[in-house]
């Protein structure tokens, strides 16, 4: 099957962890709480190939990072080895789109080529691209886009977050409305928000390097404190264990209810020992199938009532907690 969609058994939309190919031990804990799992780096096909060997029977995306300079074979052949490693839906090598706010040519001269070769050997298209087209041309990106002759899987790229820009999120909601069959790879928990609004599939990371996508110059950003990162799901977003911890009184919404928890405090990840991997795959789990689980006329709604709900739990007097939202869940809280 060389088709666009990835199989599900739930009505328009998906989603998958994507997982680094060095990162092989998560693909079947993945597996098991995702529609497919995607895997990064051109080791993807080997990695998964020795996985399936263990019995996985998962669905698999590879994207194999050309955008971020690996080498891979020739498009057509990298798409095979996609096929015979089990891959329904094939993505092409991947290219970059710097951002020049001069130069609009170059982009939609780039997609097009890529649409042209998608189109010839039946992949879908990996572009990166610099959130500055997303947050200040999604006019362009949009045209461009509508315009391409094969679908799109988009790797979004910026040093922290990059639907944290003025227009970014309001962008990706309305190309998830207009662009048929779009994906969002190597992204944060915003591309459950896409799902809500008609994208295909979304593939959230769990590291920092693997929410999005950071190329040599725009430095990512270190913040200070080398605690876990846990995604909070009462709170809709990522945060430190350090910073958990110090929220005495915040109240319910630090304690997990999922199976991974049940019911402890997430400031326990503070403990070095412990590794928040499996939280976190069940939280973010939980928050897309919360999307997922709904009647696609009503997931956008749904979503933006969630988003809504938890931005106003920030601001409640005897929560203890983060005194504001951060601005990705905030741009979705007011669009
Ligand atoms: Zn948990």
């Amino acid at each position: 099957m060389t088709g666009h969609g990835v199989p599900t058994s739930r009505p328009q939309g998906s989603f998958s962890f994507y997982i680094s190919a060095y990162r092989s031990d998560l693909i079947l804990p993945a597996s098991e709480l995702a529609d497919a799992v995607t895997i990064a780096g051109p080791k993807g096909p080997a990695a998964m190939r020795r996985v399936r060997g263990a019995g996985l029977e998962s669905d698999v995306l590879f994207d194999g990072m050309g955008y971020a300079g690996k080498e891979l074979p020739p498009a057509a052949e990298w798409v095979r080895t996609q096929l015979e490693s089990g891959a329904t839906r094939t993505l092409l090598p991947g290219v970059f789109l710097p951002w020049d706010k001069d130069d609009e040519t170059s982009v939609s001269d780039v997609v097009a080529a890529q649409a042209a070769l998608g189109e010839d050997i039946g992949s879908t298209m990996l572009l990166a691209l610099d959130s500055r087209w997303l947050a200040k041309r999604s006019d362009l990106l949009m045209d461009v886009l509508r315009r391409a002759s094969a679908p799109a899987a988009l790797v979004l790229a910026h040093r922290a977050d990059p639907l944290a820009a003025g227009g970014a999120v309001q962008a990706v909601r309305q190309l998830a409305r207009s662009i048929p069959g779009l994906m969002l790879l190597r992204s944060d928990h915003g591309s459950i928000g896409a799902l809500a609004f008609g994208a295909q599939h979304a593939s959230v990371g769990l590291t920092t390097s693997t929410r999005h996508f950071t190329t040599a110059e725009m430095k990512a950003r270190r913040l200070p404190g080398g605690s876990s990162r846990v995604f909070v799901r009462g709170l809709l977003d990522w945060f430190r264990a350090g910073e958990i911890a110090g929220w005495t009184a915040a109240g319910s919404e630090t304690r997990c209810h999922l199976s991974c928890c049940r019911g402890a405090d997430l400031g326990r990840f503070l403990d070095p020992d412990l590794d928040a991997t499996w939280h976190n795959m069940c939280a973010i789990a939980d928050f897309a199938d919360f999307v997922l689980n709904a009647d696609p006329e009503d997931r956008a709604a749904e979503f933006l009532a969630e988003c809504r709900r938890t931005a106003s739990l920030y601001g409640l007097a005897g929560f203890n907690g983060p005194e504001s939202p951060k601005s990705q869940l905030t741009g979705w809280a007011l669009s």
